[in-house]
């Protein structure tokens, strides 16, 4: 029942969307970090520079270690750039840094999807945890083929917990195009780039926000799959 070809064809449609926006935002910031910019800035210094500009004075910005690790952590208001970005003075480092400023800048602003994005994280990481046990004993029960049963409300209460992963990864999406965004505005604003070397930064941007629709698509095949399963619209 749980190894049925439909979950390995909804599983794999997942795995090959993830692995396409990975080697695409792996080839654009490989590419891209070829092409160094005319300012003599580092990534670090741009993100420091764009701070500066927009008020932002209780941001730190250090290093840390691995490759496409940069991320801007709101608990301490810390923006760690990896350490390809941080010392380069490539187009790549350039767009990266600026996306993680335009994460602060979001923070700053109270922007809404962010909050609602952050406040979300613990119920999206129970509802993982649990959502599993529940649609398979559901399944055990005999799904949702009778209405009004235990194993029809289990169904129910499953697909529900296993959707708030899947509404976590939608609520990703306008976070991270917006943090785009706004790195492309305050890079052009902040005379930091030539129109080519934007051009160079946008390319790796859009390539890294593939990365988060494949694992939007991805959760939602998922859940499509478990909801079919329980509702007994497939039979095998
Ligand atoms: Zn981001």
């Amino acid at each position: 029942m749980l190894l049925d070809v439909w979950y390995w064809v909804a599983i794999g449609i997942g795995t090959l969307a993830g692995m396409w926006a990975q080697a695409k935002v792996k080839g654009a910031f490989a590419k891209y970090s070829q092409f160094t910019t005319r300012s003599g800035l580092t990534g670090a210094d741009v993100a420091r520079k764009i701070l500066q500009q927009y008020n932002i004075h209780d941001v730190t910005v250090e290093p840390v270690p691995g490759a496409l690790s940069d991320h801007y952590d709101p608990r301490t208001k810390t923006l760690r750039l990896s350490e390809p970005v941080y010392a380069s003075r490539s187009m790549a480092a350039f767009g990266i840094a600026a996306h993680e400023v335009g994460h602060a800048i979001q923070h700053a602003e109270n922007y809404g999807a962010l909050k609602f994005r952050s406040a979300w994280v613990p119920v999206a990481g129970l509802g993982g945890k649990i959502s599993m046990f529940v649609i398979i004993a559901s399944l055990l029960l005999g799904g949702m083929a009778t209405v009004g049963s235990l194993s029809w409300l289990l169904g129910w209460v499953g697909l529900a917990l296993f959707a708030t992963t899947t509404i976590f990864t939608l609520v990703t999406l306008p976070v991270e195009f917006d943090a785009s965004k706004r790195a492309i505005y305050a890079l052009d604003q902040g005379g930091f780039t030539t129109g080519e070397e934007l051009q160079g930064a946008k390319k790796v941007l859009d390539a890294a926000a593939m990365t988060y629709v494949a694992a939007a698509l991805a959760s939602f095949v998922q859940l499509l799959y478990w909801a079919s399963l329980l509702l007994g619209g497939r039979r095998d």
